[in-house]
């Protein structure tokens, strides 16, 4: 037996599932999930020695690859002077200075351990703030697991939230209001019927939990000016986005100045940290200044700000996203190329370091449509590429992510990979 299955048996003894987190069970795609022992630059390797080339990079946080050299430094130089504090150190105030700066609509900015934190904090604040319940979001957006973000679309355009987990109360699911994403007529017509009760939207400004998915121009106005409108919030969740699409985040990209901002992954560079901040006047409201309680023991640590410093330093140098993006865009340009010689349906786009990848004919513009791509191709193609060496996330509904170490080298043996494993769902489909 493998080592990576040995070890698969022996983590579903005392950890449910086996896995820390449901996705990297491979559920979805089935097999055994890969325990990774190493990583540098664009490869990881398993505990049986196997090496991949890595597209998944931690689910996004590791722009700069595995095991950076100045991302170590920083962290191991951090570490020496102490692991925690909690109380304030120079390095917080650095990072949220570096923070500020980067990212124009973040007047204020709190430091928090995860993007589900950054998530529920930032609705909480948008609650007292406003002092309104309901909130809206837009289905396949994910946006962490906290209770009233646990929420899927019902049957009807104005119908509230089911639960989409056990455990959620109807009474929290039942302020969460879930919108068709790219919908601008729901969205007008929710905020003509209760804007007044409406706390805010939270939306991912490019969508990366269903896929990839692009907002329209128009459903960004709409977004934007609706709120205004009608006194409720406007929060980006850029866990994803931030600083992966581009050095201002999606709302740079957008020309959107939102009210709030969350912000994970790439701002840790693979250490747990996360944020959340936005207008001055509405970050006010936070405890100690203000009504709305958030806190946390390891909050700005002094070890993950290290990696997070770090990480926005080195993203900071000339052409960084226009080298990333490129590399990106040939990536999946490849890809296409290969599946369009097998005959195969399937498209692809990308953006900054972000790319999706889809059995359909055409590219989604929502939830639904992505759940009519051909998912045992997916599930085939990525089995093909492991086996060759090409680690994917294990789902079809995930977006995939490209490194400043993904090189021409890594690319070519991707499409290599790809041209076999595009022939095997040829072959079946005859
Ligand atoms: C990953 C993610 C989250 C949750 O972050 P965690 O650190 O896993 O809690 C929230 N929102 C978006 C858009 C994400 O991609």
């Amino acid at each position: 037996m493998s080592h990576n299955n040995a070890l698969f048996a022996r983590a579903r003894h005392h950890i449910p599932g086996g896995v820390n987190s449901p996705v990297r069970a491979f559920g979805s795609v089935g097999g055994t999930p890969r325990f990774f022992a190493r990583g540098e630059g664009a490869y990881v390797w398993d505990v049986d020695g196997q090496r991949y080339i890595d597209y998944v990079g931690s689910w996004g946080p590791l722009i700069l690859g595995h095991a950076h050299p100045a991302v170590l430094e920083a962290v191991m130089r951090a570490a020496r002077n102490g692991l925690s504090f909690g109380a304030p150190t120079a390095a917080e105030v650095d990072l949220a200075d570096l923070l500020c700066e980067r990212v124009p609509s973040m007047q204020q900015v709190r430091l928090v351990s995860s993007g589900t934190e950054a998530t529920m904090s930032a609705i909480r604040l948008a609650r007292g703030h406003t002092g309104r319940d309901k909130l809206v979001k837009f289905e396949g957006c994910y946006h962490g697991h906290a209770d009233s973000l646990l929420v899927k679309a019902g049957s009807g355009l104005l119908t509230f939230g089911n639960p989409s987990s056990a455990g959620v109360p109807a009474a929290v699911a039942a302020d969460t209001i879930v919108l068709p994403y790219n919908d601008v007529a729901a969205l007008e017509t929710v905020f003509h019927e209760q804007g007044d009760q409406i706390a805010a939207i939270i939306v991912e400004p490019i969508a990366g939990n269903m896929n990839l998915i692009q907002p329209s121009p128009a459903f960004i106005t709409a977004m934007r000016t609706l709120t205004e409108a009608h006194g409720a919030l406007l929060i980006y969740d850029e866990v994803m986005t931030g600083f992966r699409v581009g050095p201002q985040c999606a709302q740079g990209l957008h020309g959107v100045s939102p009210d709030l901002t969350c912000l994970g992954k790439v701002v840790g560079g693979g250490m747990p940290l996360a944020a959340f901040g936005g207008r001055a006047d509405v970050m006010a409201k936070l405890a100690p200044l203000g009504p709305v309680y958030q806190a946390g023991t390891l909050s700005g640590n002094p070890v993950a700000v290290a990696a997070g410093i770090a990480t926005l330093q080195e993203i900071d140098g000339p052409g960084f996203f226009e080298n990333l993006e490129q590399q990106t865009a040939n990536l999946v340009e490849g890809l296409r190329k290969e599946a369009a010689k097998q005959s195969v349906s399937f498209c692809t786009q990308s953006i900054g370091g972000m790319f999706g990848i889809y059995f359909s004919k055409a590219i989604p513009t929502g939830f639904a449509e992505v759940m009519t791509s051909d998912r045992d191709n997916f599930n085939l193609f990525f089995h093909a590429m492991l086996e060759q060496g090409i680690y994917l996330a294990p789902s079809a509904f995930e977006a995939g992510f490209v490194s400043a170490c993904h090189g021409s080298a890594e690319l070519e043996t991707t499409f290599v990979a790809a041209r076999r494993a595009f022939n095997q769902i040829q072959q079946k489909m005859q």
